[in-house]
């Protein structure tokens, strides 16, 4: 076991001042290279949890230990990559992924590093752009290289491709594949798209909402890649979807209660 997500929960003071549950009784264990889904509906407390893990939210109770050593703070073994690329504008390519390796090694073991990634996801000609030249997908593939670059042992992965066009998606979904291929970093992977947590990982954690608990734990043993599967692909969409739906429903209604 890598990563041991253990009785984890998180209270959140709501406008009352009274404490929500969001996060109940989460356990996982994930091993190291696995790629995990974290798929849920909206506000079931996806991103606090991998912000549990990132060492950027601590948890009202429980432990998460990355590698034998308990999270207190976010590290150089776990790299982010957010929904928004979030790069600086006055820095181009080149150095928006080498601004975090400066203080870690020389210039040149930077510029190394920088260039490795950047061709990794097909933008060793985009290093002289600048942010404000590139679409939303290529600043995505900017974040990524600048998070591998680092060289984490886990990437945590928020949304990551949540604001992009359907085929830009697609497009990045091949390259994330690949890229964790030939790194075999374990990826935690926030989302709510059940085909795109089908599509690219080896487990689904799929989460009920009000409190965030985990309602399944699926194995996916689809082989890649997985467009070439498509029934198999189509069932379980339809399995996960049918239990997520109880969880939509219950929001829906809880809502309309108010
Ligand atoms: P998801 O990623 O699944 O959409 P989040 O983890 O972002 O869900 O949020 C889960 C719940 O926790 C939401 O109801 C959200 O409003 C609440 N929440 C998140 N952060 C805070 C905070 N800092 N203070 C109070 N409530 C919060």
């Amino acid at each position: 076991m890598f990563i041991d997500i253990n009785k984890i929960d998180k209270q959140y003071l709501n406008k009352e001042n009274q404490p929500v549950d969001i996060l109940k009784d989460i356990n996982l264990s994930i091993d190291k290279g696995e790629f995990i889904s974290i798929l849920g509906p909206s506000g079931c407390g996806k991103s606090t949890l991998l912000n549990i893990v990132a060492g950027l939210t601590k948890p009202t109770d429980g432990v998460v230990q990355v590698n034998g050593t308990k999270v207190t703070k976010p590290g150089r073994d776990r790299g982010m990559v957010f929904q928004q690329a979030a790069l600086f504008p006055w820095l181009n390519v080149l150095e928006n992924v080498m601004f975090p390796l400066k203080k870690m090694m020389t210039k040149k073991e930077a510029v190394d590093a920088a260039m490795k990634y950047l061709q990794m996801v097909q933008l060793g000609k985009y290093t002289e752009h600048y942010p404000h030249e590139l679409s939303g997908g290529m600043q995505q593939r900017v974040a990524i290289a600048r998070a591998l670059a680092m060289d984490p042992e886990t990437l945590l992965m928020d949304e990551p491709f949540g604001a992009l066009d359907e085929q830009t998606r697609s497009r990045l979904h091949v390259q994330l594949e690949t890229i964790w291929m030939e790194t075999k970093k374990t990826i935690l992977f926030v989302t709510h798209s059940i085909s795109e947590s089908i599509k690219l990982s080896d487990r689904i954690i799929v989460m009920g909402t009000k409190p965030g608990i985990v309602l399944e734990d699926i194995k996916v043993d689809i082989p890649r890649p997985r467009h070439e599967h498509k029934q198999q692909v189509m069932e379980l969409e339809e399995h996960i979807m049918s239990f997520l739906k109880k969880e939509i429903d219950k929001v829906v209604s809880e809502e309309l209660a108010i």
